[in-house]
């Protein structure tokens, strides 16, 4: 049986049908609905091992997560995994595509399973193309690069597209995951990573998470007054500098982002004004903290 919230939200994101259901443990697809699948899956698998073409494989995502649209009160857990191995696609381009597909009204738990798994690749790619980003400084000088623009550009946005879906995803491991990007402030993680952290892990009410954000924040701007946590690739009136400033470590602007975001939430949830102006106001920041705290719930609660 849906729910009557369930049932809402199945006829907003598509068609109901009356002979797929889900069971406790799973779901069970009409005949019909079955067949769709099986013959689907089964050629857009292929396209998507075979074609050299990242419209072609676009393509073929999105005809996988259309059959959801026929039965949303019951999304199949196949149409689920098959978009979340979409993650580990050649092209950024799909992974992106494949991310925004997983997260429109796909199977629950293969959602958050597949944002996890991906998130976790995601990181370790990064780290292996941040080993390289710390030598460019030196390949550039030569005039020669081991890392594209191309890298360079996509990465750190499909890095975000998956910091907002740990959000989005309202799970308590993905939150904890997007928590850990906020542990140190200075360690070589580009100041936009934390930005996006901040601002999805505000997505959530969390008493925690409020928590962990402000004293973030609070942190990076304690150690970018004591000038410890200087650009990587210098100042950015110089050439590097200003190339790689997108990649570089936070400055005071990611601060006032990441305060800025919280005051937003302060004003969602209501509670009293936040510290004005927002930097430089730590003390405040902590006694607005210790003064509201109550009024966020203790576990993660999706905001209206
Ligand atoms: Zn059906």
């Amino acid at each position: 049986m849906l729910t009557p919230s369930l049932l809402a939200l199945a006829l907003a994101c598509g068609d109901v049908c009356a002979q797929c259901r889900v069971d406790p443990r799973r779901t069970l697809l009409c005949a019909p609905h079955l067949e769709d699948e099986l013959t689907t899956l089964r050629e857009e698998r292929s396209v998507m091992a075979r074609s050299k073409s990242t419209d072609d494989r676009l393509a073929a995502l999105q005809r996988v997560a259309a059959l959801t649209a026929a039965h949303a009160n019951a999304p199949s857990p196949n149409v689920a995994r098959f978009l979340a191995d979409g993650l580990y696609d050649d092209s950024l381009d799909v992974r992106r595509r494949a991310l925004a597909l997983l997260l429109d009204g796909q199977h629950r738990d293969e959602t958050i399973r597949g944002v996890l798994d991906g998130w976790k690749v995601a990181q370790r790619s990064w780290k292996e193309l941040e080993g390289r980003i710390s030598a460019l400084a030196a390949e550039l000088q030569k005039g020669g690069s081991s890392v594209s623009n191309l890298d360079l550009a996509q990465w750190p946005t499909y890095l975000e597209a998956l910091l907002a879906a740990l959000g989005e995803v309202h799970d308590e491991r993905a939150y904890k995951e997007l928590l850990n990007v906020l542990k140190w402030p200075v360690d070589r993680t580009p100041g936009r990573f934390f930005v996006a952290a901040a601002r999805s892990a505000l997505t959530v009410e969390s008493r925690k998470g409020v928590e962990s954000v402000l004293e973030f924040a609070l942190t990076l701007e304690g150690e970018l007054a004591a000038g410890r946590a200087a650009p990587r690739f210098g100042a950015s009136g110089s050439l590097l500098g200003a190339m790689m400033r997108p990649l570089d470590n936070a400055t005071v602007h990611d601060v006032e982002d990441v305060l800025h975001a919280l005051g937003a939430f302060a004003q969602r949830k209501h509670t009293a004004p936040v510290p004005e102006p927002a930097l430089g106001s730590a003390a405040a920041w902590r006694a607005w903290f210790k003064a509201a705290k109550d009024q966020f719930t203790e576990r993660m609660t999706q905001l209206e």
